[in-house]
């Protein structure tokens, strides 16, 4: 099939390549000529495992092709792929300007069938707002031409990007018209041979399926930061509950770690956009919205015991951080507990040493130029004079460090670990001072 993807960020750039991994002939369109000059050069702008693999794989057998020229675009894929971004607007509603600017271009270069399909994460409605953006352009240019449009939300993860796009849970299907139905089920046969995950539905309940999945990961994730909160106040241990509750089938143990808060650029913008369709429609979601007031609450905690240990003034302090992306796997930066922290103890006067493997070129950028923030190019550099190690992103190597140098090198014996990644007998072990979320400092 021909297909043609627009905007060739995270989810555009996978789903092409995937795409092109089953057979089909995909054009990616960016209007960021340097992202598209980078991946005409076989430079892969994001860091995403397996990635360039694929990408290298496919643009050598001539499948998958890069161009900034929307009318080439327009006219080459039946199936058009809307992946641009759907940024939080000021009022928290999601940011249509790009997917309409999209749908646009389609229905003014248009020139046969098409397939229109929403790929980013739009609020409800926005299927029929597409839909009247491409008639709007044909009935400017005085044609008719048939077309269909789409929900198709995407529910691949940063860091398992190309295995989620390759080995899906499910399959949402928003449509109400046989005909995409039919191509979009051919489309997908290669990604389900093992059983049938296509979930076909009307177009609204898949646009609204993409934020409740979000929302109730986002949901889990703030409630066992509440819960880490109230274990520390009681001297439980947030690490057994969680094992005790997630053994429950009907609960699971997925999503159930407490941490630093939840960021990424999917979670905290999703979270904004439904409460904001809910106050849209007169139905205020209570719930969301104190899962959204908790994890501000979390992106402090580590300020927080930093503040305790060393006192409000942390000018002459200097601290190690290790993790910089706002999870493992991934060098985005949006919205990582990682930006809050940074921006507290650079406003309390304390000099920072950051490690991250591989978001530090992408945090310098986000960041700019601070002369409080330095990076380290290993993390036993970061450690060097030290008052203490913060432990931000839960990187695997990380997990395993030599405890003994990580003494010897602080100024202070003092690690406040923001993910729960080591077992605090150990690393009391080590005479060191070892602060978690929601766990009892071990004697
Ligand atoms: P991104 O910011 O990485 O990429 C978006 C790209 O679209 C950019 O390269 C931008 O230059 C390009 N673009 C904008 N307007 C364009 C236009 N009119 N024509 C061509 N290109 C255009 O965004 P992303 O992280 O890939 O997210 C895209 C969408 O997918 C969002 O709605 C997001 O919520 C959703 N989503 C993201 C993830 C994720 O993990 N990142 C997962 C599932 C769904």
């Amino acid at each position: 099939m021909k297909i043609t993807v627009i905007g060739t960020g995270y989810v555009g750039l996978v789903s092409g390549a995937c795409l092109a991994e089953m057979g089909n002939d995909v054009l990616c369109l960016d209007l960021d000529a340097s992202k598209i000059a980078r991946l005409k050069d076989g430079q892969i702008p994001i860091f995403e495992p397996d990635l360039d693999g694929v990408v290298a794989r496919n643009v050598a057998a001539r499948r998958l092709h890069f161009t900034t020229d929307v009318e080439e675009a327009v006219r080459f894929g039946t199936i058009q792929f809307i992946a641009v971004g759907t940024p939080p607007d000021e009022d928290g509603s999601a940011d249509l300007q790009y997917v309409l600017a999209a749908a646009r271009n389609i229905g003014r270069l248009m020139t046969d069938y098409k397939v229109i399909v929403d790929k980013s994460t739009v609020p409800v409605g926005t299927a029929d707002k597409v839909h009247a953006a491409i008639a709007d352009e044909l009935a400017k240019r005085d044609v008719q031409l048939p077309y269909s449009v789409v929900s198709n939300p995407e529910f691949l993860k940063e860091g398992a990007a190309v295995e989620d796009f390759m080995k899906p849970d499910r399959i949402v299907i928003g449509a109400d018209d046989d005909r995409a139905i039919h191509l979009m089920r051919a489309l997908y046969a290669p990604f389900q041979r093992n059983r049938d995950k296509l979930l076909v539905m009307d177009v609204r309940s898949a646009e609204l399926t993409k934020y409740a999945a979000n929302a109730m990961l986002a949901t889990r994730i703030s409630f066992m930061n509440e819960l880490a909160l109230l274990a520390e106040k009681l001297g439980a241990d947030i690490e057994l509950v969680r094992q005790g509750i997630g053994s429950d089938p009907r609960i699971g143990y997925s999503f159930l770690y407490a941490g630093c808060g939840y960021g990424g650029s999917c979670f905290p913008k999703d979270v904004k956009a439904l409460i904001r369709t809910g106050n849209d429609n007169g139905h205020a979601l209570q719930v969301l919205t104190a899962v959204e007031a908790a994890n501000d609450t979390q992106k402090s905690v580590l300020e927080k015991k930093l503040v305790q240990r060393f006192g409000e003034d942390l000018r002459g302090h200097h601290f190690a951080l290790w993790g910089l992306a706002f999870k493992p796997d991934t060098d985005d930066m949006r919205e990582a507990p990682s930006l809050v922290l940074i921006e507290a103890l650079l406003a309390r006067g304390a000099t920072i040493c950051a490690y991250d493997p591989v978001a530090m070129t992408e945090a310098k950028r986000v960041l700019g130029e601070r002369p409080s923030l330095g990076y380290a190019s290993t993390p036993d550099n970061a450690l060097e004079g030290a008052d203490a190690l913060v432990i931000v992103t839960e990187w695997k190597e990380f997990r395993s460090p030599d405890f003994s140098r990580i003494k010897k090198q602080l100024r202070h014996p003092v690690v406040v670990d923001g993910r729960n990644i080591y077992q605090p007998a150990l690393v009391a072990g080590f005479d060191l001072e070892y602060y978690s979320i929601g766990r009892k400092q071990a004697e």
